[in-house]
This record gives structure tokens, sequence and C-alpha cells, in this order.
């Protein structure tokens, strides 16, 4: 702005803290306009993963069911016609996981359970009883700290476990993957973290990762959806925490969370 050559200098001030006043209004309201339009999408975004995948689930279950009943006939079925209903049956199976992470993705913040005290420890141990055979199978090393009670939703902690366990197993290359499932108390939360001798995440994806659909790994050499990261952050956020990755983007991930002791700042 050029300055007013005379002695009123409050004047110009005036000029130039409207004109501020301007833009910075200006400029609240764009962002209010963008963040509506960033809610009013991610609303639509849940309610079509909700009903496109709750409606996928039932044409899903027969596709399924008539193709194995047309396996039990196998003996009728020459070697081509078996490998085709294979596929069939691989390619619902694949679907069926994709829609039960969609439904999961979209009932978070709506089918959760009221938050209560809660023993992370056991939430741990059923995340790692539904992994016993990913354990066994990939020559898994667990180690698990002792955690203290949490404000949280047993099954969704289960599941936040469970989500980034079994990403700390099947982004591992090594012969013997090694997680390490900790916490350390800061104030009155707890910092989790699970810590894995993988593949690593580069710094640039750090933020991306919670993304839903974000895969950083080759889809054909590593199955997945793309959703469990963003699962967990919505857990993490519906407990009143925060969630965050750490990574050399070579060998090891650390995923980071943290979990409420007492009731403060949790959702309803
Ligand atoms: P996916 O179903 O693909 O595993 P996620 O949302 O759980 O989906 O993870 C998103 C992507 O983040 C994965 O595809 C993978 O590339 C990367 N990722 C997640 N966890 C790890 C980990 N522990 N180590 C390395 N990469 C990881």
């Amino acid at each position: 702005m050029t300055p007013v050559e005379d002695n009123c200098n409050n004047v110009v001030f005036l000029i130039k803290e409207a004109h501020d006043v301007t833009e910075h209004k200006r400029r609240e309201a764009e962002l209010t306009r963008l963040n509506d339009q960033l809610t009013t999408s991610n609303r639509e975004l849940e309610q079509f993963a909700y009903v496109a995948s709750h409606d996928l689930q039932e044409p899903l279950r027969k596709i399924t069911s008539y193709a194995q009943l047309l396996l039990e006939d196998a003996e009728n079925l020459n070697p081509d016609a078996r490998r085709d209903i294979d596929v069939v049956i691989d390619g619902a199976e694949r679907l069926k996981v994709l829609v039960g992470d969609l439904l999961t993705f979209s009932r978070v913040t709506t089918l959760g359970r009221p938050l209560s005290l809660v023993d992370a420890n056991e939430c741990l141990q059923a995340a790692l009883e539904n992994l016993e055979l990913t354990i066994q199978e990939s020559n898994s090393v667990i180690k698990c700290d002792t955690f203290p009670a949490v404000v949280a939703d047993a099954g969704q902690l289960t599941r936040l476990f469970q989500n980034l366990i079994s990403n700390a197993i099947k982004y591992c290359d090594e012969a013997r993957p090694t997680v390490h499932i900790g916490n350390r108390v800061v104030d009155s939360q707890v910092e989790c973290f699970v810590k894995d001798n993988g593949l690593g995440i580069e710094p640039r994806y750090f933020d991306k990762v919670f993304e839903i659909f974000q895969r950083l790994h080759g889809r054909t050499a590593y199955s997945g959806t793309g959703i469990g990261l963003a699962i967990c952050k919505r857990i993490v956020e519906r407990f009143g925490g925060r969630i965050w990755v750490d990574s050399d983007g070579k060998s090891g991930t650390t995923f980071y969370f943290t979990l409420n002791m007492d009731s403060q700042g949790a959702q309803a």
C-alpha cells in the first residue's frame, strides 16, 4: 500500500488495517467454504461407502455360496472350469474384505460403543489371538509391554492393535518379522507404539499413509485394501488421541498413537 504523505498516520493505519481485516475476512470465508465443501464430500463419501458396502454384502454372499456349490460337483467338472470357479471365489473373497473394511470405516463414529475405561492388555491379547495364524506362518517375534487402563471402546481398540500389528508383519521381507508393542505414560496420556523391522515408509508419505486407499507398496506383492490405517486414524481420533508414524524410509517403521487415561478429550 502507498503511504499517505500527510500527518494522518492514524488514518493511514486505519485504512491499512481495514484492508487487512477485509482480506482476512475474505480468506476466512474462503476457508469456511472449502471446509464446508470438504465436510460435505466426506459425509457423501461416508454415506456412499456405507450404502455401497452394505448393499454389496448380499449379492457377494450369493456369488460365494453358489460358486462353492458348483465346486461341490467338482468330479464332474473339467480342470479349466474348476480353476475358473476358484478365480470367482477368490475375487468374491477379496471383495468381501474390501466391503467389510469400507463398512468398518464408515461405522467407526456412528456404531462404536460408548467409551469407558478398558484393559488395553486384554484388547492387545484379543488382537494377537485374531492374528495367531498370521504370526505363526510368518515366523514373527512379538514383544508386548504391559499397558495401563485407557479410555476406549474395547472392540475398536482391538481392531486398532490388529491393523497395526498385521501391517507390521505384512510389510516385512525379513525371515523373522519382529514387532514390539509398547507404551510410555506422558502426563495423563499413554503414548503407545507398534515398532517393526520391516520395509519402512519414506517421510514424504507420513501424512498421506493415513488417507483412505493410499497404498505405497506393490499391490500384487502385498494384499490389502488401503483402508486399514484410515480406520486406525478414525478410531484414535474418536478416542480423543493422535496417531502418527516415524521411519527412516528403509528399515523399520514405528506407528505411535496416544490414548487417554481419563475421559477428558474423548468423543462420545
Ligand atoms: P493396506 O490394506 O494396503 O495394508 P493400510 O491403510 O493398512 O492399507 O496401509 C496403507 C499403506 O501403508 C500400505 O499399503 C503400505 O504401503 C503402507 N504401510 C502400512 N503399514 C506399514 C508398515 N508397518 N511398514 C511399511 N509400510 C506400511
